[in-house]
């Protein structure tokens, strides 16, 4: 029996959902809201662990084509004091894959592989339980039905409010991202502080991350805790003192209001530390949303969600890997399902993927406030216990 079945979303857990459905055999029709692959810039690098995101790769058959293409180096981790002084400077052995790093756009193409995505579908409502099955509305006025449709949207899911009505809330911890292009030859110092993979500043509620990804490119993350609209009066809202200071709101688009204040924000930390700020391209707002740890709802047939979309939590390192994994473990769930319909098997998916995350979001949760902390020694601690030696 095949069932008609849709994924909303284009995402790691969408499209490691599709291929491993394809895997055996079954049909998906792959519905994504943006209009190409390539329509806006993938984002930064993930690293990939053994038992998760690598775990679902081996599900999808595409392990040994993400072995040739992820960087085991980029594990690297460094942790500098803010006066510049190395804290912490892990290396992996060179056989580590435990938790190799792969761009985010290498993997969707890894993904996407033969998969037919029908692009410039963007879902605006999904009503189960209607006679021909579950019902989704796009913004351009069409509709379909399928017999499971799967919500895999990320934090904003269109797909969530078929099964609950929690929304994502504000951390109070918010990131704004910036680039360097070509660093090796570039900005040779950077590179060498930056080393193979990542390296992080830990100071009072505040803290500069860098992570090399692939062909020279280094993303920067300053993180701080501050109100969701501190750019409406950053020399307030950051407590900044600066000489010439703003008594007005800042323009997020306006690239050097925003690295003068984040700057701002970092004086006094080593020169070379800010240089990664200095000679940051555009500059890029990331609050940190997150759904309420151990979300769950009572089981609607027909509709089910995966990822950001059931779980939203902080970005430290995990996000992707669950999505990949529930996405290929609901996929092979679905394919084995007997008889007329696989609901059976998505209402046990559900209570796996509920236990599962939840865990990994209190540990996040909990993580997040170490690493963004008032006590900057909470972050070398935190490294500390979860480092292999
Ligand atoms: C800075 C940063 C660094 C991170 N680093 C890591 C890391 O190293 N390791 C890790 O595991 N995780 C990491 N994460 C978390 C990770 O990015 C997410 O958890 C992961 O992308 C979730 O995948 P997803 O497929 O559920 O959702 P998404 O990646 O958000 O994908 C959702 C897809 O749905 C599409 N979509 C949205 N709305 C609609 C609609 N209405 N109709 C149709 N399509 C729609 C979107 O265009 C998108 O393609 C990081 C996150 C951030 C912000």
């Amino acid at each position: 029996m095949r069932h008609r079945i849709a994924v909303i979303g284009g995402g790691p857990a969408g499209l490691t959902f599709a291929r491993v459905l394809r895997r055996h055999d079954h049909p998906v029709t792959v519905l994504e809201r943006d209009p190409a692959p390539d329509a806006r810039p993938p984002g930064g690098t993930l690293d990939l662990h053994e038992k998760m995101g690598q775990l679902a790769l081996v599900k999808a058959g595409l392990l040994a084509e993400f072995q040739a293409m992820s960087r085991p180096e980029g594990q690297a981790m460094r942790i500098l004091d803010t006066d510049g002084t190395v804290l912490r400077d892990w290396q992996p052995r060179p056989d580590d894959r435990a938790n190799p790093e792969i761009d985010r756009g290498q993997l969707r193409d890894l993904l996407l592989g033969p998969l037919d995505v029908q692009w410039g579908r963007s879902v605006t409502e999904v009503v189960p339980g209607t006679r021909d099955g579950v019902l989704v509305r796009f913004a351009d006025g069409r509709q379909e039905t399928f017999d499971l449709v799967v919500g895999a949207d990320g934090a904003w899911s269109r797909v969530r409010p078929a099964v609950s009505s929690a929304t994502p809330h504000y951390t109070g911890i918010t990131s704004v991202e910036t680039s360097l292009n070509d660093v090796d030859t570039r900005h040779p110092g950077l590179a060498r502080l930056i080393g193979d993979g990542s390296m992080a500043v830990y100071g009072v509620n505040r803290a500069l991350v860098a992570q090399r990804n692939s062909g020279g490119h280094v993303k920067v993350y300053a993180q701080f805790r501050a109100p969701l609209d501190w750019h409406t009066n950053p020399d307030r809202h950051l407590g900044l003192n600066r000489r010439a200071g703003l008594d007005a709101g800042l323009g997020l688009a306006d690239v050097e209001a925003v690295r003068s204040s984040v700057l701002a924000l970092f004086d006094g930390w080593a020169a070379p530390v800010l240089d990664l700020l200095r000679h940051g391209t555009a500059f890029v707002h990331r609050p940190l949303y997150v759904l309420p740890v151990s979300h769950t709802w009572a089981h609607v047939p027909g509709v089910t969600l995966l990822g950001d979309a059931a779980h939203l939590m902080p970005p430290l390192g995990v996000g992707a890997n669950l999505a990949m994994l529930e996405g290929a473990e609901l996929a092979e769930s679905v394919a084995a399902a007997p008889g007329p319909g696989p609901d059976e098997a998505v209402r046990a998916f559900e209570e796996q993927m509920w236990a599962r995350a939840g865990r990994w979001a209190e540990i996040t949760a909990a993580g997040l406030e170490r690493l963004v902390s008032p006590d900057p020694t909470e972050a070398l601690a935190l490294f500390d216990e979860v480092q292999p030696s």
